[in-house]
């Protein structure tokens, strides 16, 4: 009897420990599904049944994909197409006119599409970014003339540019060529320019299929002009207006810094040129056609005695001197509608470099 009343109380216990047991599983398995149910129903995005869930999912989809539409559009504005390789603004070879009564705020007037000196074409992307330096001292009138003709020769060419007039300060002797390689420094701290234009202020182009563009070699754009005879001055003339790329400027060290006065820069940038093992291009001598407008020999730029003997050297010098060792002083930098001017301290012939 005894026997058989434990084995009863053993049943009962049994029977409540059971019970637990089944009652904490089914709270287990309760808590499990809870916990299960949205996941699942987020990874079923597309399940009608989940319909909340994956309305939620796909709104969050839109969002993301909003994110990155806008962040691309952010990053990459619609790029245009490319301007076509020959301009169908051009119209070939012009009738200069140099009216004695011409202001700066006609010009301004006629070409109000210039900001700062800067130009781009609104309807296509323009195949080179071009900075044309313009050294400069004493010379308004023929500032004028140019900026007259060439803002409308240059956008006829469907270019981006910008026009630097780089103007010696004081009263030192004339450098062009050290006011070249400032006005090359100080654009490319504007924009990374490809190409560079080194220009005569006093230089008008008489035709507009002379391309204000660079090539793969250093190019020369003055085959002719009209004070000789539309002849090249000489075999070899590097002068008037040249056009470089950055890299090609980089290569031969830019100009010599150490040329006072009239003379010789040119052929010391041609030799730099010819070191490099590069080749001068040039247009078709119908199309590089030159006006200069009339000038005396300017006071402050008396003809540079030296230039011969400096030439001899340069073989030796042009590592050495040119746009590393360029110093100089910028007085101001003051953008006009139509150029930038920069006005530089580039000191005295003494203290050469
Ligand atoms: N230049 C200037 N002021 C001067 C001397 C020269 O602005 O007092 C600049 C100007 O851009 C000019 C260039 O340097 O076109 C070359 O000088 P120049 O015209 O005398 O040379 P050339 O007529 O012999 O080519
Ligand atoms: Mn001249």
């Amino acid at each position: 009897m005894a026997v058989f009343s434990s084995m009863l109380k053993i049943i009962r216990k049994g029977k409540c420990l059971f019970l637990l047991l089944l009652c904490l599983c089914v709270v287990a398995w309760i808590a499990t599904f809870s916990n299960d149910g949205p996941v699942k129903s987020v990874q079923e995005g597309s399940s009608p049944l989940d319909g909340q869930h994956a309305e939620g999912f796909h709104r969050l989809e839109l969002e993301s994909e909003m994110v990155q539409s806008i962040e691309e559009r952010v990053e990459e504005p619609p790029t245009k197409e490319s301007c076509p390789e020959n301009s169908p603004l051009l119209r070939g070879s012009l009738k200069l006119t140099f009216e004695p009564s011409l202001t700066l705020e006609q010009v301004e007037i006629e070409n109000a599409e210039v900001v700062e000196g800067q130009y781009k074409p609104s309807d296509c992307t323009a195949r080179q970014s071009v900075a044309i330096l313009i050294p400069h001292r004493n010379r308004e009138k023929h500032l004028l003339y140019l900026l007259y003709h060439l803002h409308p020769f240059l956008q006829r060419q469907q270019l981006h540019y910008a026009v630097y007039v780089i103007h010696q300060a004081g009263d030192a002797t004339f450098n062009r060529a050290k006011l070249l390689n400032v006005g090359y420094l100080e654009a490319l701290k504007d924009y990374n320019w490809d190409c560079f234009i080194f220009h005569d202020v006093d230089l008008v182009p008489e035709n507009d299929h002379n391309l204000y563009m660079c090539a793969k070699q250093p190019k020369h754009l003055v085959v002719g002009r009209n004070s000789t005879g539309y002849k090249l001055r000489y075999k070899g003339y590097f002068g008037g207006v040249s056009a470089m790329t950055k890299d090609q400027f980089h290569k031969v060290n830019g100009f010599p810094n150490s040329y006072w006065g009239w003379g010789g820069e040119d052929d010391d940038l041609r030799i730099r040129v010819q070191l490099q093992k590069m080749a001068i291009v040039r247009p078709p001598p119908e199309v590089a056609r030159y006006t200069m407008v009339f000038h005396n020999r300017d006071s402050g730029n008396q003809v540079n005695k030296d230039r011969m003997q400096l030439l001899r050297r340069t073989h030796q010098t042009w590592k050495n001197d040119g746009l590393n060792s360029c110093s100089y002083k910028v007085m101001s930098v003051h953008r006009a509608p139509l150029y930038i001017n920069v006005t530089v301290d580039i000191g005295q012939p003494e203290q050469a470099h």
